[in-house]
């Protein structure tokens, strides 16, 4: 189909329809859909559709294989810098939601570089920096800055930040950043307006087309994902399948990673509307395995010790770990509130001993800005 941007194909579906049709799926959809070579977004569908629950043994058997051809026994290890909790939106679900009254802080040039040291010393070398929503505090120039800053420490930096234009992408891949990991939380426009009923993010399309942007810019890796937990998963799956091929396509030099938040608690956050157990995330992991080998697959540490250890073994090839989730976590201030409360918080040094358990590698760099210079 050829359109000039996502929303355009995007708003040629609704979303009832599209839920009805994963919810009628039958054994034979399934079935094809797991004997194809090149899957499209619609059998994707059909294996995250409860019809495909009664083949989850399968769908592991092919996604362990899937993943341990294309990316070996290996497991890519990044930690989270969280730069400021400054933000201007309100987000029903996230702890630093503007209208929380909590302390609010932007880190220093000597606090960015505290935090650093520490988690270059527990081995870290990719490094994700994560800011509220905030054109006053933790801006463009704010974040360019930051990554000057960090740039001799770490081979690999990229952001979780404000939704940005071309340009202002442009500048932060003229800096050396790898990837910019946009979620759209949801892609149930009606109801989207709940959960952001005031700020820039409550601007449904601006965030649907930032992806689009990130790719006009030829960003290196474009991260996506929906919060799971918010509306069906089925159907925000499939939206976030269907926005991947159609990224995979038009900026096919690009590489991308799919992660799986769930809900977690937070302070003043409403809690999840619809369940999803974690059987059903085993089986969205599996189906996205399934449908894109080369997909990294990213999980972090807002699930259980017990079901990390289990998913790094069907899929997933990138982990976070001892994460802190507020700015100055790590040294300068750890008694911040977080942005959600952290399930796994096993460090570095733990987490290493479980994967080397397993018959897996830490790789803690795979990937040098050097390349490209
Ligand atoms: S999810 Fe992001 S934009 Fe929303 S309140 Fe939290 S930090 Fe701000």
């Amino acid at each position: 189909m050829n359109v000039q941007i996502f929303s355009e194909l995007f708003d040629k579906y609704n979303w009832q329809n599209t839920l009805e049709k994963i919810y009628s799926f039958k054994e034979e959809h399934v079935k094809t859909a797991l004997n194809k070579e090149q899957l499209t977004p619609h059998d994707f569908a059909a294996l995250i559709s409860p019809a495909a629950k009664q083949f989850l043994p399968q769908m592991i058997t092919k996604s362990k294989l899937l993943t341990q051809q294309r990316f070996g026994k290996n497991i890519l290890m990044y930690a989270p810098l969280y730069l400021s909790n400054e933000c201007k939106n309100i987000c029903t679900y996230c702890g630093f939601s503007f209208d929380h009254k909590i302390k609010r802080k932007v880190l220093s040039d000597t606090e960015i570089l505290t935090e650093a040291h520490y988690l270059k010393n527990k081995g870290f070398d990719h490094l994700l920096l994560v800011t509220g929503e905030d054109n006053q505090h933790a801006n463009v120039n704010y974040i360019a800055h930051a990554i000057d800053l960090l740039r001799p420490l770490f081979s690999n930096i990229s952001i979780e930040v404000q939704p940005l234009d071309t340009d202002e992408y442009k500048l932060l891949l003229e800096k050396n950043i790898y990837a910019v990991l946009i979620y759209q939380e949801t892609y149930h426009k009606e109801n989207y307006k709940t959960y952001h009923p005031k700020g820039k993010k409550s601007n449904f399309y601006y965030r649907l087309e930032t992806p689009d942007r990130i790719g006009k810019a030829n960003m290196h890796k474009i991260g996506m994902g929906v919060l799971l937990g918010l509306e069906d998963w089925r159907t925000d799956s499939f939206f976030t399948a269907l926005h991947l091929d159609y990224l995979q396509k038009k900026y096919w030099k690009t590489r991308y990673s799919v992660s799986f938040p769930r809900i977690r608690p937070a302070v003043g956050s409403i809690k999840e509307n619809i369940h999803m157990s974690d059987e059903e995330l085993i089986q969205l992991i599996t189906a996205y395995r399934i449908f894109n080998p080369d997909l990294e697959l990213s999980l972090s540490t807002r699930e259980s010790p017990e079901l990390r250890n289990k998913l790094i073994e069907i899929g997933i090839t990138t982990i976070s770990t001892g994460s802190k989730t507020n700015p100055g976590g790590y040294v300068v201030e750890p008694q911040a509130l977080e942005q959600f409360e952290v399930h796994d918080d096993r460090g570095s040094e733990e987490m290493t001993k479980v994967l080397e358990q397993k018959g897996y590698e830490p790789l803690w760099k795979d990937w040098d800005i050097a390349l490209f210079d």
